[in-house]
């Protein structure tokens, strides 16, 4: 999904590096497997490591169950239907809600972008970060900062200055996209400690951060076992 977003084909990269990497360690790759009881029973490992990664943050809010709302994901994977004037609510500052909103900007999507921080990108890397906002500027997008989800309903979003505690409301919204963080996925783990196998965690499953932590992990648990 990082590759789907503007300027970060990239990214991509590094499934392609890394899985040429284990190819040549001779690791034996399986795709497409939805690993449950019977699949770890199958392989009947001396230990096992887990890296299931994580799912999107949908926070409780006023009108979440109501109003017109999406995630990022569904935004990248395709699976959501936007509406025309967007607002993105980005609480994490790196480069989903940034490139989430350009992505919407470039199809057409009249956006404004709030954002849990002093600027978009603001965790970011500052080239990349600065280089994203001045396209989101040239692409018109309203750049909304100190800002905080408070609610949506059917066709406003209403958000709360993080300083000032006011409230500050975007009319004539016709979708809420959420760019709110990760949550473990790590329902795999549960399965594997009821098991009693020696397991692993790395990556995003432990706690949502970037590629680079979760090849750390990974590195780490190697040499250990
Ligand atoms: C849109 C987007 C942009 C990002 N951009 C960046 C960036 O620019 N730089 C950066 O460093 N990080 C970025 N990240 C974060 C980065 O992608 C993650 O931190 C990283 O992918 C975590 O790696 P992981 O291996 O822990 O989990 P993942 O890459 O999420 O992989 C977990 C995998 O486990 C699979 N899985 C889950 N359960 C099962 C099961 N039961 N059986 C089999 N498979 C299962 C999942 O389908 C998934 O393929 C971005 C994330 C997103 C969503």
């Amino acid at each position: 999904m990082a590759q789907l977003l503007p300027h970060r084909a990239e990214f991509g990269g590094i499934i392609t590096n890394l899985t040429r990497e284990m190819e040549l360690a001779g690791v034996n790759i399986r795709k497409g497997v939805s690993v449950d009881c019977s699949v770890i029973e199958e392989f009947a490992p001396d230990a096992i490591v887990l890296a299931t990664g994580a799912t999107p943050r949908w926070p409780e809010f006023e009108g979440r169950y109501t109003a017109a709302v999406v995630d990022a994901w569904q935004v990248l994977q395709g699976h959501a239907k936007v509406g025309k004037s967007v607002v993105v609510a980005d609480w994490r500052a790196d480069w989903i809600g940034i490139g989430v909103a350009e992505l919407l900007a470039q199809n057409g999507h009249q956006v404004r972008l709030a954002v849990n921080g002093y600027m978009p990108g603001q965790t970011i890397q500052m080239y990349v970060r600065d280089a994203s906002i001045g396209r989101l500027h040239s692409l018109g997008v309203e750049m909304l900062p100190y800002m905080r989800l408070f609610g949506a309903d059917e066709d406003s979003v209403y958000l709360q200055h993080i300083m000032s505690n006011e409230a500050v409301i975007c009319e004539e919204v016709d979708t809420l996209v959420l760019c709110q963080g990760h949550v473990p996925q790590n329902s795999v783990e549960d399965l594997v400690r009821g098991m009693g196998l020696e397991h692993y965690l790395v990556g995003d499953c432990i706690a949502p951060r970037t590629a680079e932590e979760a090849v750390f992990d990974g590195l780490k648990v190697g040499l250990q076992l």
